[in-house]
C-alpha cells in the first residue's frame, strides 16, 4: 500500500493563511466550537422531534434534552409513520454516537504504513494533492467516488455536485446499488419515473399483502406491525424460499427454490388470465404490452411452475385465485427480489401483477418497493451520481442545462457521460484505470459482494479517502486518509423515506473532537479545492434543500410547493411530489397513479419481461447446498459499525456467525445443534455455529449478512440491467469442524 508523506507545502501555507470562508470555517473548528455545537433552538431540558437515522421506515422519534443535548429516546406519537412505536434499534438511536472508534481527528498514513492523527489543514492538503496529481497524469477517469444512502440528502447532493462539477469526477456510485437500483431500474422502465407508488397506509388498507422476498418482520417491524394490527384481517401471502420470521405469522407461506421467483410470478400471471381475472378496463386505458405479456407467459402452464418452483400446482392456482377475487391487494418486495442475478425483471413480474389486475393507484394496493437505508430515497433522486440531479440524465443536454441554470455553474463542468455502477468502479480498479477513491460513510471491504477481492482491491489503490464517523470500520483501517465525520443526531438534514416522505432530522449533539458534519466536510474540500464559490449556493443545509426543490421543478419529484424546513417539522414529513400551488398538510398521506396517468410519455404504464436466467453458480458434489443470506435481527443494521455500540442491541443480537441448516442436511454431515461448522464456498470460508432447524429446506443455508466473514463465501453475479450484485444465492458446502 503506498503512503502520503506528511508535510507543510506552500499551498498548505497558503491555505492556513488565506482568509476566506475556508479559513473562517477552520478557525471555528481549531477552536473546538461552532460546528459541532448544539444549535440554540434546542433549548436545555425539553424535547425535540427528529427522524430516525437507521431504516427506510424513517420513523419520528421524540429526542429528550438536558443541557441542550440529547439524552435519551421515545417514538413520536405524533408521527404519520410509527404512531408511537419504534424498533429497537430507534430507541437505541443514539447509542452510536458514544460508540467507541469514533473518528475524531483526520488520521494519515504516515511512510511506515500507520494511520496517524493529524489536523483538518493537512488532511485537505492532503485530499486535494495527492486527487489532482493522480487526474492530471491519469485523466478524470482515474478516480471516482463512493456516496452512501445513509447521510441527510443535502450533505449527499452536496458531495455529487463537488465531485462531478467541482473535482470534474466522471465515476460515482452509491451503496444503494447494494440494495435498491433493481427497483429504480424496474420502476423507470415501467413507470416511466423512479417512483415506489404507495403510501405505508396500503398496508392497512389492503385486503390481501403478497410479499415476495420480503421479511418485514425482521426488517421493517413497524411496517409489519401496521399489517398486524389491520382492522380488516387481510391476507398476507409470503413467497420466500425460507420460512422467516414473517412467513410463520402470514396466512400463507410458498417455500418456493431460491431464485425461482421469476417462474412463479410469470405463471401466477398466467393463471389470473385462465381464470379470467385481468382487469380489461384498466389495461386498456391505461398499460401498453399488455397482449404480448400475456402470449409470452402462455407456455408458463401450472405443471412447468410446479415442476420449476418446488410449488404444488393447486397451490399455485389458489393464489392467483385469492389475488383475482382478493379485493384490494398490494404487492410488496425487498432485497430477495433486488438482490438478485435477474432482480429488475422479477420486480417487473410483480408490477406486471399489480397493472394486469388494475390494482395500482387505489387504496390498499401498487406494486411496492420497500427500501433498506434511511435515505436510500435521497440518494436515488439526489446524490448526483448515476442519475444527474432530480432523476435526470447525464447524457441529456436539457437535463444538464436545467441543472446548470439552477446552481448557477457552466454546464460544461456538467460530465455528459454516465457513471460507471459500483461494480465497474471496482473492477476499474482491478484493472488500474480508477487509481484513487474517496468512500463516504459505506464499509465496502465488509458489504461488498466476494469480500476477498473487494479487500485486495482497496489495498491496490493509490489513494483510498474514508470519510465515515468511525476509524474502525474494516474500510477506514484500508484508508489512506480517514476525515472524520459527525453521526446521524450531530447534524441536520433531510431523509426521504421509502413511501417517499421527506422529514428533517436535528443536531441534538455535539461531534466528538474534530469531527464535521460532511456537509462541512465537502464544503472545506471545496474551499481546499480552489472552487468554493462554484458552490456558495449550498450555503448551509436548508439552502441546498432549497436548491433541491428548485432542481426538482416540474419533474415527477416536484417538492416546490413545501416552505422548508418547517414545513416538514410542522407536518410531520411530507411526501412527495407537492408542486408549487399545493399545500403540506399535517399527516398527510398520498399514493401515486390515482388518475390512471403514468409518467412514461404516453401516461400509460409498460408491461416489460423477459426469459428467466440460469443461477449463475449452481451446486455440485463439493458444494451441494445453496446458500441464502438476509437479515439477522431487528437488532442488526448492514455491517453493524453502529448497533454493535449499543449493548442493548448487543443482547438482542446473536453473539457469534451462525448457519441454520435443515436436520436432514445437519446429520446427513454428523452435524448436531451448536457445533462449530466451517461454510465454504468456492472463494473463501468462515466458521459458525449451527442451528439445526427447519425454517430453512433442504439443500439450502442460510447465514445473516451482518457478519464480516458472510461476503467472503458469496459469488460476484450481477442482474445484468441494474447491476445489483446478486447476494442471495451461491453453491456451499458445510462441515463439521472437528473439536
Ligand atoms: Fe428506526 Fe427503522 Fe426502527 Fe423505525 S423501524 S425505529 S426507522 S430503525
Amino acid at each position: 500500500m503506498k503512503t502520503v508523506p506528511r508535510g507543510t507545502t506552500a499551498f498548505g501555507a497558503w491555505l492556513r493563511r488565506t482568509d476566506g470562508p475556508f479559513t473562517r470555517e477552520l478557525a471555528r473548528v481549531d477552536a473546538g466550537r461552532g460546528l459541532g455545537q448544539v444549535p440554540a433552538a434546542a433549548a436545555p431540558d425539553r424535547t425535540t422531534t427528529s427522524v430516525c437515522g437507521f431504516c427506510a421506515t424513517g420513523c419520528g422519534l421524540r429526542l429528550h434534552l438536558k443541557d441542550g443535548a440529547a439524552v435519551n429516546v421515545t417514538p413520536d406519537a405524533d408521527y404519520a409513520v410509527n404512531r408511537g412505536t419504534a424498533c429497537p434499534k430507534g430507541y437505541e438511536a443514539l447509542a452510536p454516537l458514544d460508540g467507541a472508534g469514533r473518528a475524531t481527528t483526520p488520521l494519515l498514513r504516515d511512510a511506515h504504513g500507520v494511520q496517524r492523527p493529524t489536523d483538518w489543514p493537512t488532511a485537505l492538503e492532503a485530499f486535494t494533492g495527492r486527487m489532482k496529481e493522480l487526474l492530471e497524469r491519469h485523466g478524470p477517469e482515474s478516480v471516482a467516488f463512493l456516496s452512501t444512502g445513509q447521510i441527510v440528502t443535502e450533505e449527499m447532493a452536496l458531495l455529487g455536485a463537488f465531485a462531478k462539477f467541482g473535482m470534474g469526477l466522471v465515476h460515482g456510485d452509491g451503496n444503494t446499488r447494494q440494495c435498491m437500483a433493481t427497483s429504480v431500474v424496474a420502476y423507470k422502465e415501467c413507470f416511466g419515473f423512479d417512483a415506489p407508488p404507495y403510501t405505508y397506509g396500503d398496508l392497512e388498507e389492503s385486503d390481501v399483502l403478497v410479499f415476495v422476498g420480503s421479511n418485514p418482520a425482521i426488517a421493517h417491524p413497524v411496517l409489519y406491525q401496521r399489517v398486524l394490527t389491520s382492522s380488516r384481517k387481510p391476507k398476507v401471502v409470503v413467497l420466500d424460499p425460507r420460512k422467516t420470521e414473517t412467513a410463520m405469522t402470514a396466512t400463507h407461506h410458498l417455500a418456493l427454490r431460491p431464485k425461482s421467483d421469476l417462474v412463479l410470478l410469470y405463471g401466477i400471471a398466467r393463471e389470473l388470465v385462465a381464470q379470467g381475472f385481468v382487469d380489461h378496463a384498466f389495461v386498456d386505458a391505461h398499460t401498453t404490452g399488455f397482449e404480448a405479456f400475456r402470449d409470452f407467459v402462455a407456455p408458463y402452464d401450472l405443471r412447468r411452475v410446479s415442476d420449476e418452483t418446488g410449488i404444488e400446482a393447486g397451490r399455485i392456482a389458489a393464489l392467483a385465485h385469492l389475488i383475482g377475487t382478493g379485493g384490494r391487494v398490494s404487492f410488496w418486495w425487498t432485497m430477495g427480489v433486488n438482490q438478485s442475478h435477474q432482480g429488475v425483471r422479477t420486480a417487473q413480474a410483480i408490477i406486471a401483477l399489480a397493472l394486469m389486475t388494475g390494482n395500482i393507484g387505489r387504496p390498499g394496493t401498487g406494486a411496492n418497493s420497500i427500501t433498506g437505508q434511511c435515505n436510500a430515497m435521497g440518494s436515488r433522486l439526489f446524490s448526483n451520481t448515476t442519475n444527474l440531479f432530480g432523476g435526470r440524465d447525464f447524457t441529456n443536454a436539457t437535463h444538464r442545462s436545467e441543472v446548470a441554470s439552477v446552481l448557477g455553474i457552466d454546464e460544461a463542468t456538467i460530465p455528459n457521460r454516465p457513471s460507471f455502477a459500483y461494480d465497474q468502479i471496482v473492477e476499474g480498479i482491478h484493472r488500474g484505470t480508477i487509481r484513487g477513491l474517496w468512500i463516504v460513510a459505506t464499509n465496502t471491504a465488509h458489504s461488498w459482494i466476494n469480500q476477498r477481492d473487494a479487500v485486495e482491491l482497496l489495498r491496490k489503490l493509490d489513494f483510498l479517502v474514508v470519510q465515515d464517523m468511525y476509524a474502525t470500520t474494516e474500510t477506514a483501517r484500508l484508508a489512506h486518509l480517514v476525515l472524520p465525520a459527525a453521526g446521524w443526531g450531530e447534524k441536520e438534514g433531510t431523509f426521504i423515506n421509502a413511501e417517499r416522505r421527506i422529514g428533517l432530522t436535528k443536531q441534538v449533539r455535539r461531534a466528538p473532537g474534530v469531527a464535521l458534519s460532511d456537509f462541512r466536510i465537502v464544503k472545506l474540500l471545496a474551499e481546499a479545492w480552489g472552487v468554493g464559490e462554484r458552490f456558495a449556493r449550498f450555503r448551509d443545509p436548508e439552502a441546498t434543500f432549497a436548491l433541491l426543490q428548485s432542481l426538482s421543478r416540474g419533474r415527477p419529484c416536484d417538492i416546490t410547493g413545501i416552505d422548508g424546513y418547517e414545513t416538514l417539522d410542522r407536518c410531520g414529513g411530507v411526501q412527495w411530489p407537492l408542486p408549487s400551488g399545493s399545500t403540506a398538510t399535517a399527516r398527510d398521506e398520498r399514493r401515486l397513479f390515482a388518475d390512471g396517468r403514468f409518467f412514461t410519455p404516453d401516461g400509460r404504464a409498460r408491461f416489460v419481461f423477459e426469459a428467466p436466467r440460469p443461477l449463475p453458480e449452481v451446486t455440485d458434489p463439493s458444494h451441494p447446498l445453496l446458500l441464502l443470506t438476509g437479515r439477522g435481527s431487528a437488532a442488526e443494521w448492514h455491517t453493524r459499525t453502529r448497533t454493535d455500540a449499543s449493548s442493548v442491541l448487543a443482547a438482542l443480537s446473536s453473539k457469534e456467525a451462525y448457519v441454520e441448516i435443515h436436520p436432514a442436511d445437519a446429520a446427513a454431515r454428523g452435524i448436531t445443534a451448536s457445533d462449530l461448522v466451517e461454510v465454504r464456498s468456492r472463494r473463501g470460508s468462515m466458521q459458525a455455529r449451527a442451528r439445526v432447524t427447519r425454517v430453512v429446506e433442504r439443500g439450502q443455508v442460510f447465514v445473516p449478512m451482518h457478519d464480516a466473514a458472510t461476503n467472503r463465501l458469496t459469488h460476484a453475479a450481477f442482474d445484468p440491467y441494474s447491476r445489483q450484485p446478486a447476494y442471495k444465492s451461491c453453491a456451499v458446502e458445510v462441515s463439521r469442524v472437528p473439536s
